[in-house]
C-alpha cells in the first residue's frame, strides 16, 4: 500500500454524531462547522476520485441524492441559494459540499472558502436536531 489512508472512506465512522442519512449510493452527514447553517457533506460509499471513474448507474443515482438532499436544504433553510461544490483536491474521494447560502451573509455571493471565517460550534442536542430536522425533510419528498 503506497497511498495513505482516505479520512472520507472513515468520515461515516469518525463523525458518527453528525450522521443524518444512508443512501443508496452516498452518505450524507452535517458539517462540524455550521457557521453557514445547514452545511452538509455528501460522499460516495464507493472510494472514488472522479465522477467519470463511476458506473453510469452508480453516478445517475448519486445525482439524484445531491438533488434529493438540495431540495431537503432548502426547505429546512430557506436559502437564498443552494451551493454544490465538488472539489478533492485536499481529499480526493468524491464528496459534495452542499452548502445553503443567504443574501445577508458577510462573503455573499462569494464562495464560502473566499475568507476564513470563525467556526461555529454547535452543542450535541443542536447538532442532533438539526441532524434530525434535514433528515425529516429528506423523508418527507416524494
Ligand atoms: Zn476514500
Amino acid at each position: 500500500m503506497t497511498s495513505p489512508p482516505c479520512p472520507m472512506c472513515d468520515r461515516w465512522q469518525s463523525d458518527a454524531d453528525l450522521r443524518i442519512a444512508e443512501l443508496e449510493h452516498s452518505y450524507l452527514i452535517l458539517n462540524r462547522d455550521q457557521f453557514f447553517p445547514g452545511y452538509c457533506l455528501l460522499f460516495t460509499k464507493q472510494h472514488q476520485t472522479e465522477l467519470f471513474l463511476l458506473d453510469k448507474e452508480v453516478r445517475q443515482g448519486l445525482m439524484e441524492e445531491v438533488s434529493r438532499v438540495a431540495q431537503a436544504l432548502a426547505a429546512c433553510f430557506q436559502p437564498d441559494k443552494l451551493n454544490y461544490e465538488l472539489l478533492g483536491n485536499m481529499v480526493p474521494h468524491i464528496h459534495w459540499h452542499l452548502v445553503p447560502r443567504f443574501r445577508s451573509e458577510p462573503l455573499w455571493p462569494r464562495p464560502i472558502w473566499s475568507e476564513p471565517h470563525q467556526e461555529l460550534v454547535l452543542s450535541a442536542d443542536q447538532y442532533r436536531q438539526r441532524c434530525d430536522q434535514i433528515h425529516r425533510a429528506l423523508a418527507e419528498e416524494v
